[in-house]
């Protein structure tokens, strides 16, 4: 049995595995996400005493640089994160094992992980968008990780803002994007307590899924996904699901003609099969690309 390693980077905790499968996890270690050296000093300490694996994976926080060729390949790049900024991720772990080493963005290891283990499988273009935090998406297009220019940061994509709604939004750049609105800390900032404590009748609900339904129309005519995978802290929420997909119905407004959303919504906006798993699950999957790239 082929062993990989993973290593979901989070910028609040790292989780480290061995295994050949989500299913099939030999040890497993978490650790808060400290100075770099520290925490890359924990991740390869943990894979020295469990390994050894054949290839590792890393899904990271980011921005990161997931270009193969560039200069900076596998670093975190322009993270406000203290000390974070421009660190090397992937090459420490590279030279302390001499194994291949992938490395991506933590949503699109994530995308990988249900594309070969959860929600994506059989399908070759889909999104899996994380609303937690922040609000990233990782999206496969005809069976490939999409990277383009750097990589895409779907959680900025500019949304109606709702003319009864008055609050300006949480992105430091941009304000009212569906990142601003939508994720945890918007939540939070705007109603005065977090997500977690409200109610499914809580009003925040209502003006949450009409906001992500604007995202999700927005990247149902750019990218015509074949499912939107939704997860991530706030999507924990399961009463969101039906009140999203009826409010991207009625965003669409019947233009994309597809029996996939007119009659199959309950299919088209999903929660991820790895649930809590998808993280670790991403960093294997992408070791295991890594191995047969
Ligand atoms: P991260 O994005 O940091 O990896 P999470 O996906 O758990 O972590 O997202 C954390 C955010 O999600 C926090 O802002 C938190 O308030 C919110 N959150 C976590 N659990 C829930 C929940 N059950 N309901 C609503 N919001 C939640
Ligand atoms: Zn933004």
């Amino acid at each position: 049995m082929t062993l990989f390693g993973g290593i979901e980077a989070g910028g609040t905790k790292f989780v480290c595995a061995v295994g050949s499968s989500p299913d099939d996890i030999r040890a497993e270690t978490r650790f808060p996400t400290s100075k770099p050296e520290e925490t890359i000093n924990q991740a390869i300490a943990f894979f020295k005493e469990h390994g050894p694996v054949e290839s590792i994976g890393i899904g990271a926080f980011g921005p990161v640089d997931p270009d193969p060729i560039s200069d900076t390949y596998g670093y975190i790049t322009t993270t406000p994160k203290p000390h974070w900024a421009q660190t090397d991720l992937a090459g420490p772990i590279r030279e302390a094992f001499k194994v291949p080493v992938g490395f991506d963005t933590d949503v699109n290891g994530a995308a990988l992980g249900e594309y070969r283990w959860g929600a994506g499988q059989g399908l070759h273009t889909f999104i899996y968008l994380t609303i937690g935090t922040g609000v990233g998406g990782g999206i496969m297009v005809n069976g490939q990780l999409l990277h383009g220019l750097i990589h895409p940061e779907v959680g900025h994509i500019l949304i109606p803002h709702d003319e009864t709604d008055s609050y300006a939004g949480k992105c430091p750049y941009h304000g009212d994007c569906l990142e601003g609105m939508v994720a945890g800390p918007a939540l939070e900032a705007r109603w005065g307590e977090r997500a977690e404590t409200f109610t499914p009748d809580h009003p925040a609900w209502l003006l949450e899924a009409k906001y992500l339904a604007y995202g999700l129309a927005s990247i149902v005519c750019m990218l015509s996904p074949q499912r939107i995978i939704m997860g991530g802290g706030v999507m924990d929420q399961a009463h969101l699901f039906p009140m999203i997909r009826q409010n991207l119905i009625k965003t669409l407004n019947g233009y994309v003609h597809s029996p996939a959303i007119l009659e199959n919504i309950d299919q088209f906006v999903v929660p991820p099969v790895l649930g809590n798993r998808a993280g670790v699950a991403g960093a294997m999957a992408l070791a295991e690309q890594a191995l047969h790239a």
